[in-house]
């Protein structure tokens, strides 16, 4: 604790905190293991990671209207539109080195040599039963979506978990009744239909659409003058209370981070159902996803601002192990805010304007996966593609990584598309669900770095536009 408050880095205890929790939580996982939790028990024992999820999520929608109408408001429209440009180039590019990268390491590695009959398809019975009135009530008390809560009643929320599939979509996949293939496209379905009913959405809401409202928003009154000032200080207090929450939150953190991976290792399938080519296309994801987070990323960042990468990760830690831990980008999106400007020093104005925008559209993870994941299905179908499928391949893994919500496994749910695409069966999308929540968690963290080294890179080719309208503003310029 001392060595976290003094470090200026990490200036908090709880910075220092979040470092061993996932080592701990691991720890703790791998001791519960063989006592075999029931289902139910392994819930009660995850509830204060579901907790932690659910205390993010309800933060979300706001952060992302505050931070981008005041990101919006503080920027004239030159530097909006130049910021914009450059984020947007940034998010092609590394989406589509990412696709390049998953596409070369499964056509190397090949991981699916052999038959799909070798492979296990994942499929267990799960109770869901109404005993969880009393969670449901605490659950309730942190609304995911704040939207939501202002229309739906209590009950409503409480049926929705007895009766129907758990909506946490962690447990909708792994844990809903999958018994033989048809009932899995049933479920991906459902899924398909609740938690992503328009592309690019979070916790149910169109997080897109608001986007794009947003920054027109912010545009506006950023343009208003005088008029517009009472808006823009509203919208400031409102990001800045966010932000007071966030670091609240952060306090409960590294405990809910620890019972989220604890949960998850005391719940997962025994390893040694995944067979050969299961464990060889984890393999491939790791190393694609090692490339692009490692190497390719680091390296950009270094040759476009010059500036050591690894001191720039190291400010990201918390918000990288919050990625790895809760499997959403768009949950862990409060504490990347945090982590750059506290830790890293990004200009908030630049924070606001990209990172909810790359949260919501950026997610080379996602991508790399998608590529890779649909040519191993492909593999093991024996299923030769054409240059011109790979392309297609290409081209349809970098939309539905856009189109996928920041939202645990929301990734194999838009895959669908892919497959689609160059007519691989969907249903094989049950060969991987087993491993696939462990994958989502590296992709997830993967999105999030990119997201961050995104906003570094835009502040340091933005320097010009911010110091220009620091002088404009009157603002005291910090030389470099
Ligand atoms: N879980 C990922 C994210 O939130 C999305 C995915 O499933 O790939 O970034």
């Amino acid at each position: 604790l001392k060595q976290g408050r003094q470090n200026p880095r990490y200036p908090c205890a709880c910075c220092c905190l979040q470092r061993v929790d996932e080592c701990e939580g691991t720890i703790l996982g791998f001791t519960l293991r063989p006592y075999k939790m029931s289902y139910r028990e392994v819930k009660y024992f995850s509830f204060p990671g579901e907790l932690l999820m659910r205390m993010l999520q309800m933060l979300v929608l706001p952060l992302i209207i505050s931070s981008l109408v005041t990101g919006m408001a503080a920027l004239d429209s030159k530097a909006s539109g130049k910021m914009g440009m450059r984020a947007v180039v940034y998010y092609m590019t590394t989406t589509i080195i990412a696709v390049v990268i998953g596409i070369i390491v499964v056509i190397i590695i090949h991981p699916g040599k052999g038959t799909k009959e070798n492979m296990h398809r994942e499929g267990k019975i799960v109770q869901v039963t109404a005993a969880d009135a009393f969670l449901d009530l605490i659950r309730n008390m942190f609304p995911p979506n704040l939207v939501e809560a202002c229309f739906k009643q209590f009950k409503t929320n409480y049926e929705k978990r007895s009766f129907k599939v758990p909506i946490q979509s962690n447990e909708t996949l792994v844990g809903a009744v999958i018994n033989n293939v048809s009932e899995a496209m049933e479920t991906l379905t459902r899924i398909t239909e609740e938690l992503v009913p328009v592309p690019g959405s979070v916790n149910g809401v169109n997080a897109l659409g608001l986007v794009v409202f947003s920054m027109c928003f912010g545009f506006v009154i950023g343009n208003m003058k005088e008029q517009g000032q009472a808006l823009r200080e509203f919208f400031d207090s409102l990001n800045e209370a966010i932000m007071r929450l966030v670091a609240v939150i952060m306090w409960y953190a590294p405990l809910g981070i620890l019972f989220l991976i604890a949960g998850k290792i005391v719940e997962m399938e025994d390893m040694g159902v995944i067979g050969g080519q299961l464990a060889m296309y984890t393999v491939t994801v790791i190393v694609g996803l090692l490339i692009h987070a490692v190497i390719v990323l680091p390296l950009l960042y270094f040759l476009v601002t010059r500036k050591n990468p690894w001191v720039f990760i190291g400010g990201l830690l918390q918000a990288l192990i919050t990625a790895l831990g809760t499997s959403s980008s768009s949950a862990t999106l409060p504490i990347t805010f945090k982590c750059l400007e506290e830790n890293n020093g990004v200009d908030k104005r630049v924070t606001r304007f990209v990172l909810p925008v790359g949260a919501t559209i950026n997610m080379d993870g996602t991508a790399l996966y998608e590529a890779l994941a649909a040519i191993f299905i492909a593999q093991v179908n024996n299923f030769d593609l054409n240059f011109g499928q790979i392309i297609t391949i290409s081209i349809t893994a970098t939309a539905a990584s856009i189109g996928a919500a920041g939202i645990p496994q929301a990734g194999l749910v838009t895959m669908v598309i892919v497959l689609t695409s160059v007519g691989l069966p969907t249903d094989d999308i049950t060969l991987i669900i087993a491993v696939d929540w462990f994958l989502d968690r590296l992709r997830t963290t993967t999105n999030v770095l990119g997201d961050s080294l995104g906003a570094g890179i835009v502040e340091h080719l933005s320097r010009h536009e911010l110091k220009n309208r620091d002088v404009e503003m009157g603002n005291s310029v910090i030389e470099e």
